[in-house]
């Protein structure tokens, strides 16, 4: 192409003409406060290293006293007779004692939860520190000693027992403290009790995700399949107690409630595209 051809000359003039042309039929680029969002302030909370953050619900501290948020699923005798541990602050799964199970009840959580499998290996597979934290009483989140302890991929740590297995296996040696952080999201049922939208599960295993935003397929079932039906908007945490060689520990357990605000507003002005914007304001020096 020779720039100087009267041609060539003519077809860029027309482009600019155009582009120029194209630039006036779009809005305006809108300032930056237009998509400032002022309400509503997120709260200020306080989030210590290694504890519990300020609005949270903690739910075992290692105190007798926070063993009284709990009460055994055994009806004969409710009373929490799991062993605490003081010197780790923990409780220990006692046989015979039956499941924990909060008395606060609960829907959206976030959880922080530790726990740790017996230093001695008794049992394979399924028969190695098995305990689970079931969300609502329902949805169980599986505990398991999966250090070099192959079983079933959906019923390892990190497992959404019998639903999804973890992404990866992040498990601690036996006998060494391990941490779940996990946001569960309730499911939601429709006035005439079928499913609205299912529970949702994401899962970090000593601060690796394991489990993202995964939809339950109903209450956790060992065997058969799982099946919706319609339950109320909060229930419990429950810890499992599995077997008797199953002694596993827990401690440092908390919740924070979860509420979502709605989605804000779109602001009140043009779609894209807009005209381009103006050049940068040269700087006298
Ligand atoms: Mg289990």
């Amino acid at each position: 192409m020779n720039p100087r051809h009267p041609l060539t000359i003519l077809s860029l003039s027309a482009i600019l003409l155009a582009t120029a042309a194209l630039a006036a039929a779009l809005p305006p680029l809108p300032p930056p406060e237009a998509t400032d969002q002022k309400t509503p302030v997120p709260p200020v909370i306080t989030a210590p290293p290694n504890a519990a953050p300020s609005d949270a619900i903690v739910l075992f501290d290692g105190s007798a006293s926070s063993l009284a948020n709990w009460e055994s699923t055994d009806r004969k005798n409710p009373s929490p007779r799991w062993t605490l541990e003081p010197a780790t602050r923990a409780m220990v799964v006692a046989p015979g004692a039956g499941d924990l199970r909060t008395k606060a009840a609960f829907g959206d959580i976030q959880l922080h939860i530790e726990w740790r499998s017996p230093a001695i290996v008794k049992g394979k597979g399924q028969g190695r520190g098995n305990s689970g934290v079931f969300f609502m009483d329902l949805y169980e989140l599986q505990v398991l000693d999966s250090y070099e302890n192959p079983t079933y991929v959906n019923g390892q740590a990190g497992a959404i027992y019998k639903q999804y297995p973890p992404l990866v296996n992040a498990s601690r040696p036996p006998g060494e403290w391990q941490t779940y952080d996990a946001v569960f999201i309730a499911p939601r049922f429709n006035a005439d009790g079928t499913l609205a939208t299912p529970a949702r599960l994401t899962v970090f295993h000593n601060g690796v995700l394991v489990q993202h935003d995964m939809p339950l397929r109903g209450p956790t079932e060992n065997r058969g399949l799982p099946r919706y039906v319609r339950h109320p908007a909060k229930l419990p945490l429950r810890l499992q107690n599995h077997g008797a060689g199953d002694l596993v520990a827990y401690r440092n357990i908390w919740v924070r409630e979860l509420s979502f605000p709605p989605a804000p507003p779109i602001p009140d002005i043009p779609p894209p595209p807009y005209a381009p914007a103006p050049p940068p304001k040269k700087i006298k020096k």
